[in-house]
């Protein structure tokens, strides 16, 4: 772990905290990161289990099958949909999909509860860990949350519970918990759902506090705060307890302040399309003319990808419910939705590749087609990556690659 947070490889996933017996609780540190903090000695035990499932030591594997693609990982089924439910639709994130998903798990009996993430009430722009067993409820929590989470922090609480859980989490939280479920058979046998979103990566605290300060909202003051949603793609929204509202558009949100504040571990993320969950969803963006998505306010719309049976099982089951409507796509239109995501995948190797000349660390990143990935990447860009990590990790600003 001390490599780990040494090499800024720790994705604030909240495992180690959970599996250390009461050694290790996350916090936030500066700029606003959660990260494991010791608090008295982790047992041997502890330390392997940790060694075995970290994200920052080892992203899990995705499973082989006939279809996976470099960037896009595991492929069952490629849709684009949203809730028909108008209200799951506008609550949500992109269209609602994964909150339509966890109500029918609910509905259907598959799952009796969802372990997921909601607006901490004492600090709204911060994450907790919220369990939800009502539509309602997962209905409240909708909507992505750009900000540091650890819905892990609490795993093994939640598994001693025992019933049936789906499981909501970062692309990496979902591979710390495949990994985990490699010791631990509870997780087999508690959890038979997973979750998780295309990850562009998470911004620190002080993102969220510079774009409070741009919409001139007080931070104490602030009672309710949104990142997006209530739209597609909504606004950031704050509210003060005196009835005050403030709004900054998607794009000047993320744009303008989120996307500069990311973690580094994000930078070179090997999977963050959540390849190892049961379904991945994403914002089904329709490009503009350059090509690049536009974030014109529209009605919702999700890329809803399955990469396992029991997320396709689901999947289908759902749309038989008439809970979501969803079209097939062809895999092809997933780098026009998500360029981003697919030029980072192609720059993972030359980034990882400079570390080692650095003293720096890497995560073992085996079977998520890495390389692959990389030989799409031009000539230039890889070599610019390469020298641009090594001189920001020496120069100690790895947040502006
Ligand atoms: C940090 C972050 C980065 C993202 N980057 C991209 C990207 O690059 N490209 C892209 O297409 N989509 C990205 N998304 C995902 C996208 O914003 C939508 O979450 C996704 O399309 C699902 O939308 P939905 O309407 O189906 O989900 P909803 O129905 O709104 O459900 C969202 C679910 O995600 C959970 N959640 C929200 N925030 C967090 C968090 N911080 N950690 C863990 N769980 C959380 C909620 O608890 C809820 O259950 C990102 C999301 C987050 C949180
Ligand atoms: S990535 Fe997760 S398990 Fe690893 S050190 Fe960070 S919080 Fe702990
Ligand atoms: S980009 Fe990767 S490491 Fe960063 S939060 Fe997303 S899934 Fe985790």
């Amino acid at each position: 772990m001390r490599r780990v947070l040494r090499g800024e490889l720790c994705t604030g996933c909240g495992l180690c905290a959970s599996v250390s017996g009461g050694s290790l609780r996350m916090d936030s540190t500066p700029p606003g990161y959660n990260r494991p903090v010791a608090t008295g000695p982790v047992s041997r035990a502890a330390e392997a289990v940790i060694a075995g499932a970290c994200p920052g030591a080892v992203v899990a594997p995705w499973p082989p099958g006939p279809a996976t693609h470099p960037y896009w990982g595991p492929l069952r089924r490629v849709t684009a949909g949203h809730a028909t439910d108008p209200a799951v639709r506008f609550e949500g994130s992109s269209g609602g999909a994964i909150s339509a998903l966890l109500i029918h798990a609910l509905s259907s009996g598959l799952v009796d509860r969802v372990l997921h993430v909601a607006p901490d009430p004492k600090a709204p722009t911060r994450n907790r860990i919220a369990i939800s067993r009502t539509a309602q409820e997962v209905i409240d929590r909708a909507g992505s949350r750009y900000t540091a989470s650890s819905p892990l922090a609490e795993i093994d609480a939640a598994l001693a519970e025992g019933g049936a859980m789906a499981f909501v989490g970062k692309p990496c939280d979902a591979s710390a918990l495949r990994q985990l479920a490699k010791t631990d058979p509870r997780v087999a046998a508690h959890i038979p759902l997973v979750i998780s979103f295309f990850c562009g990566g998470i911004p620190s605290h002080d993102g969220v506090g510079r774009i409070l300060k741009t919409m001139g909202a007080p931070a104490a003051e602030v009672t309710a705060f949104r990142y997006r949603g209530r739209g597609w793609p909504g606004t950031a929204r704050a509210a003060t307890a005196d009835g005050r509202a403030f709004e900054m558009s998607y794009a000047d949100s993320w744009g303008g302040h989120l996307s500069k504040e990311v973690q580094f571990r994000c930078k070179i993320c090997p999977d963050a399309v959540g390849g190892v969950a049961d379904i991945a969803c994403a914002d089904a963006w329709y490009g503009d003319d350059d090509g690049y998505p536009s974030f014109e306010e529209q009605e919702g719309r999700s890329l809803i990808v399955t990469r396992t049976a029991v997320g396709d099982r689901l999947l289908e089951a759902a749309i038989a419910a008439g809970s979501i409507a969803a079209e097939p796509l062809d895999p092809s239109e997933i780098d026009k939705m998500q360029p981003s995501q697919a030029r980072r995948k192609r720059l993972v190797l030359s980034r990882i590749a400079s570390l080692p000349f650095t003293l720096q660390p890497v995560p073992s990143m085996a079977g998520l087609k890495v390389f692959q990935a990389a030989r799409r990447a031009g000539v230039g860009a890889a070599l610019k990556n390469f020298v641009g990590t090594a001189r920001r990790t020496v120069l100690g600003r790895r947040s502006r690659l």
